[in-house]
């Protein structure tokens, strides 16, 4: 699943292909997506030029021409590509957009929890309004140890779910976090409102030394993730503990242990994290 530094570098990618090309089509060859695809045929999108590409958490933001934006998530299976004409359909591909310089940018989704919206800027916050109520985002300075303490006071969940809050912090999913609190030394299922300063720090500073290392890897290919020229992400291979079942910590050479946290398996090891 796309997480933040797929994300990310789907956004950099992006940023070469569509500021300042206009849109001249839009096809959308089945509307079923997490919500309608059918709305953009009739949004008069036609001559609007996308101006920039921007990310926040998961969500990517094209803006138009016109103030108003495209807002894509990429929910379990998302794909985008920036193909030339000639290109045969994919299956799962609902959406083709038909830019001035005759490239086709592309959405496919293959299990349909994908967003692809038109939606307003609320110009207060310069983000369309439907990303209101998001947390910070872990690479702004402002997500820092004392953040983080502050935020988790009084917090009786777990610590693992508590850092996948997005209304805390946005972007960080199951695998960051798995990575994040081995690499910190934290067990996932430690009370979050129990951590300490210093635990904290080494939270936000593991986290974000992960996730920067994975966006200059290309992100993590788990499943379906690729980045828009077809690449994978180099960074699963840099995983240490998720998705090691049946393995042995790199660490100490204990067996790996799996929770289920929040309706998700969470790899760990219990020497290491405590
Ligand atoms: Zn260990």
């Amino acid at each position: 699943m796309p997480e933040l530094p797929e994300a990310e570098n789907i956004g950099r990618a992006l940023s070469k292909f569509l500021p300042g090309r206009s849109v001249c089509r839009v096809e959308v060859f089945s509307p079923a997506m997490r919500e309608p695809l059918t709305p953009l045929l009739t949004a008069r999108l036609e001559g609007l030029t996308i101006t920039d590409v921007r990310r926040r958490g998961r969500y990517l933001v094209c803006g138009l021409s016109d103030g108003r934006a495209f807002l894509m998530h990429f929910g379990m299976s998302g794909v985008v590509r920036v193909e030339p004409p000639g290109t045969p359909k994919r299956k799962h591909e609902h959406l083709f957009i038909h830019l001035s310089d005759g490239m086709i940018f592309k959405f496919e989704c293959t299990r349909r929890f994908s967003l692809f919206k038109v939606c307003s800027i609320d110009r207060a916050t310069g983000w369309p309004p439907e990303l209101a109520g998001l947390g910070v985002e872990p690479l702004d300075a402002m997500f820092d140890g004392e953040f983080l303490w502050k935020a988790s006071r009084r917090r009786s969940g777990c610590v693992k779910n508590f850092i996948m809050d997005n209304s805390v912090v946005v972007g960080i999913g199951n695998i960051y976090a798995t990575e994040t609190l081995f690499a910190a030394g934290i067990s996932p299922e430690r009370v979050a409102g129990a951590l300490t300063r210093p635990e904290c720090d080494r939270l936000v500073r593991e986290a974000k030394r992960i996730l920067l290392r994975s966006i200059e890897m290309g992100g993590s290919t788990i499943s379906d993730f690729l980045n828009v020229d077809g690449s994978e992400g180099k960074f699963a291979r840099e995983l240490l503990i998720y998705g090691k079942r049946g393995g042995v910590c790199p660490v100490c050479g204990s067996a790996i242990k799996i929770v289920r946290l929040g309706g998700r398996s969470s790899f760990y090891c219990p020497k290491c994290q405590k």
